[in-house]
């Protein structure tokens, strides 16, 4: 099959991030089977989605080292969106392919199928990889499983390129993503009765507002990074709930909190600067009104950022074969950060614009396609 003949195949799997990805899993193990490959899954503890992994060897039977094309399953749901066409269904008009997903990412890895026999023929010295995962779209879920799967194993890869949608220009370092929710408990009273109450609604806001404090810090003090649209580490609180009437001074109150780091700054210090206050300032404060007050943080989701070395061959390979030069910083997270955290240095470029991600009427453009195949092929010789 060729790359459109399986752009059409993946994207009329409805792979959003809720449903199961094990039919686009299974099409495509069963692809590289026939390949006379021998793809491995991994599959989630429901056992409702997969990643999958597969090794082409080199020509002499080798399966350490080499690249790794790596891509996600998973898409945004199409809910609410005004489509012109339907979205599962591959549809093309003036060089462009309309389907949820034809951008991000299924295009990138229809190419990388669709050249698996070229690959195959091509007498490397070195292995390919192919890692597909689930659950992306929601927080990069599903990839730590997949990675711990390829240590556990003993699998080396010496690079790895995410195809996410660059206009295949190589992308080297993004934010990282961390998102944790916040439990205030207090004691509930009669709202005549403040005396007897701890009250969380307000104690969460005061650590909300030390969030926002530390954010105002960032923004002003650093460190910086220019080559970002939004130069510095950004976090901000998202959602709320609490209370149970108007008359009640409420024993609880929930929020969740976001930050997207900068690689000078660690998750961990974020953590430490908020555990601090906690500790040190509102629990105190808190139990003196109560003595059993409480406050829970708990992590939600955390996606490294990406930094990638100029010096790593992979990032040089892929600079000589696009002939791009620039360096590019993005706001969108990837699984980049989560391979360069096992140790794969990687760097992010694909086919299809960002600005057509997670839209309705997502299209690639045929042309961003061939580009893609050509940049393959060419990486594969070097191979
Ligand atoms: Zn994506």
């Amino acid at each position: 099959m060729n790359t459109l003949a399986w752009l059409d195949r993946l994207t009329s799997i409805d792979t959003t991030s809720r449903n199961s990805n094990l039919g686009l899993i299974e099409t495509v193990r069963d692809a590289l089977k026939g390949h006379g490959l021998d793809p491995w899954l991994n599959l989630n503890a429901e056992g409702t989605k997969a990643n999958l992994f597969c090794t082409l060897p080199a020509q002499d039977g080798a399966t350490q080292g080499g690249i790794a094309l790596s891509g996600h399953t998973d898409v945004v749901p199409v809910d609410g969106q005004n489509w012109s066409s339907d979205p599962f269904k591959l549809t093309e008009n003036a060089g462009k392919l309309y389907a949820r997903g034809a951008c991000d990412m299924k295009g990138f890895i229809a190419a990388s199928l669709a050249l698996v026999p070229e690959f195959m023929a091509l007498p490397r010295s070195k292995p390919m990889h192919l890692a597909l995962s689930y659950d992306e779209e929601i927080s990069c879920l599903g990839a730590p499983f997949m990675l711990a799967e390829l240590q556990r194993r003993g699998i080396r890869v010496d690079g790895c390129i995410v195809g996410e949608p660059t206009s295949m220009r190589p992308v080297v370092a993004h934010k990282g993503l961390n998102a944790y929710r916040c439990r205030v408990h207090g004691k509930a009273a009669h709202s005549s009765l403040t005396t007897q109450g701890c009250n969380a609604i307000e104690h969460a806001a005061r650590l909300i507002c030390h969030i926002r404090d530390l954010a105002q810090m960032w923004r002003s003090e650093g460190p910086f990074d220019e080559f970002y649209d939004v130069p510095y580490t950004t976090i901000t609180t998202n959602q709320i709930s609490g209370g149970i009437a108007m008359n009640t001074i409420p024993d609880a109150c929930e929020f969740t909190y976001e930050f997207r780091n900068l690689a000078g700054v660690t998750p961990q210090q974020v953590q430490e600067r908020i555990g601090a206050y906690v500790q040190r300032e509102l629990l105190p404060r808190m139990q003196r009104e109560f003595a059993g007050a409480r406050v829970e943080i708990d992590k939600l989701a955390a996606a490294p950022g990406l930094d990638a070395s100029e010096q790593a061959a992979i990032t040089q390979l892929v600079r000589a074969l696009t002939g791009d030069e620039s360096v590019r910083k993005v706001a969108y997270g990837t699984e980049a950060g989560l391979f360069q955290g096992i140790g794969i240095p990687t760097v992010v470029c694909g086919p299809g614009s960002i600005e057509q991600a997670h839209k309705p009427d997502e299209f690639v453009e045929f042309e961003q396609l061939a580009q893609c195949e050509k940049f393959l092929r060419q990486l594969a010789a070097t191979l």
